[in-house]
């Protein structure tokens, strides 16, 4: 492995933070020699998350309706695309999509709302779900999506049991006016702040493909390690006829991999998921995606499909990775295994 390589895996593997060079450096790696770097990067993954493979499964719980203007945002008031619009699902059909996730394999159930941010009556209503779904199913995580959080509300979610809630940057400061003018970077940082400081454990991450440079992505980095979240999940934009950014494909499965093992080593110890834009952006790489994140969505996305269940239970199974279990903690507190720092196997 050469010297510059070997440095930030052996950084990673002792949670030392990478300089911005460094992670420029990553991302500039050749796009040809890529199944090198995922390798050595690879090593930071089973250090801190051995084989466990975490699934989470997403319900998209309101559609459409919403009166920001995210550009890459189906469900935007900007978007013509034609997706489902309908209010705050009812309790019943939760607990159908909960049955479906736990019958998957998922460990973690993602309850995500369009919209601005929730209205306290949206809350009550929320809040009732999640008791319902904790009593049925009480070894699924909750996360919460319901966009930036008023006063209080992260404290009401937190009392139904909800456990996580995500609230992501998406972008760079310098490119986030680039891609929505209806909220401001700072409200996104806010809410996550909020949601921690209520005892919710803080998931952040970003999208890529909407046209950032190299130094928005290593922002974007930096500025979610500030905010020291539980999990970081990557979303590669699927351009959806409609939006603004409709017919932007400016991302190569190589790219997604580099991006994906920035991140690996900047969060070695924490959950990086892999979200939106796998199938799309990846491709036949999909699998290689999984050496360097501990952590995919199974099913389908918020307004866009996903691939089968039993196709991803494959694709960990042929790698010989295992799901995590209900049981099992994802956040690493010992080691999966001992460490040589003499060049990487595997
Ligand atoms: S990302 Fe959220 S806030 Fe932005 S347009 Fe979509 S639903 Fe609305």
């Amino acid at each position: 492995m050469e010297g510059a390589l070997l440095e930030v895996v052996e950084q990673a593997l002792e949670v030392r933070p990478l300089s911005r060079e460094q992670a420029l450096w990553v991302l500039s790696y050749p796009e040809e020699r890529v199944a090198e770097l995922v390798g050595a990067v690879s090593r930071v993954r089973r250090e801190f998350f051995g084989a466990r493979v975490k699934l989470n499964a997403l319900v998209n719980i309101k559609s459409g309706l919403c009166p920001e203007d995210c550009n890459y945002c189906s469900q935007s008031k900007i978007s013509t695309a034609g997706i489902q619009k309908y209010p705050y699902l009812g309790t019943d059909e939760v607990l159908e999509r909960a049955a479906k996730a736990r019958e998957a394999g998922a460990k973690r159930l993602c309850l995500v709302a369009s919209g601005r941010g929730p209205t306290n009556g949206e809350v009550g209503r929320f809040t009732e779900t999640v008791r319902e779904v904790r009593r049925r199913y009480p070894e699924l995580e909750i996360c919460a999506c319901l966009g930036l959080l008023k006063d209080g509300q992260a404290g009401e979610l937190k009392e139904a049991g909800v456990h996580a809630y995500n609230h992501n940057l998406n972008a760079s400061e310098r490119f986030y006016g680039e891609i929505c003018s209806t909220h401001t970077y700072e409200d996104r940082g806010r809410t996550v702040n909020e949601a921690k400081s209520s005892g919710l454990s803080p998931c952040s991450g970003a999208l890529f493909g909407m046209g950032e440079t190299d130094d928005d992505v290593v922002d974007v980095a930096f500025a979610l390690k500030e905010l020291r979240p539980d999990s970081v999940p990557i979303n590669f934009l699927i351009p959806i006829p409609g939006t603004p950014l409709s017919g932007k494909t400016e991302l190569t499965p190589q790219r997604c991999l580099k991006i994906l093992a920035l991140f690996r080593l900047v969060f070695p110890d924490v959950e990086v998921r892999i979200a939106g834009g796998r199938e799309v952006h990846l491709r036949s790489l999909q699998p290689l995606g999984l050496l360097l994140a501990n952590a995919i969505f199974v099913g389908d996305y918020l307004t866009t499909e996903g691939q089968a269940a039993q196709k991803d239970l494959e694709m960990i199974s042929d790698l010989g990775l295992v799901v995590e279990s209900a049981g099992e903690r994802t956040l690493p507190r010992e080691r999966a295994g001992s460490v040589t720092l003499k060049g990487y196997s595997g």
